[in-house]
């Protein structure tokens, strides 16, 4: 199938990369040339806007870093609401149940199909193709496309309502984002206690704390102080902030979510909202006046 794919980043870029591995002519655009001049060097066409994706792909799928990124690129001037030859458009991106339905709406007024398929899996699964995808949408359109989402993971067909592929991506990240702020927090606990880190992780992953942060995000990013995981802290405050949004229309408590939202709140004006995700240890450490250290002559307080 040929493809077009807009936003080439952490996530797009190995997405693009396995699509084209597949064999699936790919048209692509980003606003940073640098990414598509590496995905061209990978076999891919290079286009000149959204727009111009949308006249040369019957399907393009966007993975985008924000609510209004995703709104320009589907419905914006040059977006590939303008497009000739489009005929649906599947956002990879986390965008909140709300945008996702209008820009569908505005889609489905020019005969274009929209897809939600937020996904999860963070850079590695998307290098690996072992993302979980949030399908929500038309069901023919959602069986047109499957082939090609079970390249990048594994499809799962929330609904037919659009924007409940979004609700459920949400769920999924409030999870992840208060995993990993407990997880900083009790390990700090336990370092400034005099415990030791890695020990700590060591026997969390072999309890009944563990979670993808112990297993995953603190061996590779905060032990050894790398703090590369590839997740911005930007998109984990956006992500929140669109689940309190959700779960405050429906009227629901949401006392742990706005806890963790302040935490991650505090992460971004502290370390910017460019830093990785995993950065989330430093504001406590600070508080803390200790440092989690994993490397084996790291020191464990300062
Ligand atoms: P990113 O910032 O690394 O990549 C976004 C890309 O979009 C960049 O290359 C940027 O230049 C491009 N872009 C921005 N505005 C554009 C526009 N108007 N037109 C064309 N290109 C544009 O972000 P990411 O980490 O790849 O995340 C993308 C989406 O996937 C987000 O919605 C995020 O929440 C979600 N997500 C990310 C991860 C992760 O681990 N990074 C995991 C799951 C879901």
């Amino acid at each position: 199938m040929d493809i077009g794919f807009v936003g080439l980043g952490n996530m797009g870029f190995p997405m693009a990369a396995r699509l084209l591995e597949a064999g699936h002519p790919l048209v692509v655009f980003d606003t940073r040339p640098e990414t598509v001049a590496a995905a061209v060097a990978l076999g891919a066409q290079a286009a000149t806007s959204p727009r111009d994706v949308a006249d040369r792909s019957e399907t393009v799928l966007a993975s985008l870093p924000s609510v209004q990124a995703s709104r320009d690129v589907a419905t914006g001037p040059d977006g590939v609401i303008g497009g000739r030859r489009i005929k649906r458009f599947v956002d990879l991106s986390t965008v909140g149940a709300a945008a996702a339905q209008q820009i569908q709406a505005l889609l489905a007024a020019r005969g274009i199909a929209m897809l939600d398929s937020p996904v999860s899996g963070g850079v590695g699964g998307a290098a690996k193709g072992t993302l979980a995808l949030m399908v929500s949408g038309p069901r023919p359109e959602y069986d047109l496309v499957e082939p090609v989402l079970s390249q990048l993971g594994t499809p799962f067909f929330v609904d037919t309502k659009s924007g409940a592929g979004q609700t459920m991506k949400l769920v999924n990240n409030l999870l992840a984002a208060t995993a990993l702020a407990t997880t900083c927090e009790v390990v700090v606990m336990g370092v400034k206690a005099g415990l030791d880190p890695s020990v700590m992780i060591d026997v969390i992953n072999a309890g009944s704390g563990a979670t993808n942060a112990s297993r995953d995000k603190f061996p590779k990013s905060i032990l050894p102080r790398t703090f590369d995981y590839g997740f911005a802290t930007g998109l984990m405050v956006k992500d929140v902030r669109l689940y309190l949004e959700e779960a405050e229309a429906l009227g629901l408590p949401t006392e742990v979510a706005s806890a963790v939202g302040r935490l991650w709140e505090q992460v971004m004006n502290e370390e910017g909202p460019e830093s990785d995700f995993t950065s989330a240890i430093k504001p406590l450490e600070a508080a803390a006046g200790v440092v989690v250290d994993g490397r084996s002559d790291g020191p464990a307080t300062s």
